[in-house]
């Protein structure tokens, strides 16, 4: 007998015990079955995605109504996790639908004390500025780097050593892949981020 034959029938033995308990509690099913609440997935469209913490990359399923994430878990079609998450993955909802999101940025002036709330847009205008103009005068058009015989061999490599990004664990991929196409036409090449694409 197989293990997903056993939970099966694990399951309904369950449910005709639940049935009897309250059938022995004078609690009609039909009542019982009134009183279920509708699942918050009901009605929404289900999108496949991967969970973005970290690079094991399990496969989730984010279910979105109305525009909104309702739900999020594991995909059991992954053939990574097959519909399991960590502690981690399994509270990714409350990444993307959370009250307590920092909806300003912290800034602090050159040599101030003391950090400040500024506008998302005002944060991502000063860093737009700020990483063309250090781009601009750090561009390296070509480099001299040691030949097959240990001659000088001048390459071309088209990039900036001046500017670095560090991604964190709540990224998720998607931006990731974006974020990454941006910044090598940039010719910016450190780059890192949680999920190793
Ligand atoms: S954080 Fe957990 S659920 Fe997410 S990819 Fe890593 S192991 Fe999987």
């Amino acid at each position: 007998m197989s293990h997903s034959e056993t939970s099966r029938r694990q399951f309904f033995r369950g449910a005709g015990l639940a049935a009897g308990t309250l059938a022995g509690l004078g609690i009609e099913s039909r009542t019982a079955s009134a009183a279920v609440p509708k699942l918050k997935i009901e009605g929404a469209r289900e999108v496949p995605s991967v969970c973005p913490y970290c690079a094991v990359g399990c496969g989730q399923i984010v279910s979105v109504k109305d525009g909104l994430i309702v739900n999020i878990e594991g995909n059991p079609d992954s053939p990574i996790s097959r519909g399991t998450l960590c502690p981690k993955g399994s509270a990714t909802f409350q990444l993307a639908v959370n009250p307590n999101r920092l909806t300003t940025a912290k800034y602090r002036k050159p040599f101030g004390k003391e950090w400040e709330d500024v506008p998302l847009d005002w944060a991502m205008d000063r860093i737009a500025e700020r990483l063309k103009a250090t781009r601009d005068a750090t561009f390296v058009e070509t480099a001299e780097v040691p030949g097959p015989g240990g001659e000088a061999v001048t390459k071309k490599v088209s990039h900036s050593p001046a500017v670095a990004s560090l991604g964190g664990a709540t990224m998720d991929n998607e931006w990731n892949y974006a974020h990454l196409k941006m910044w090598r036409s940039l010719g910016l090449i450190w780059l890192e981020n949680q999920a190793r694409i």
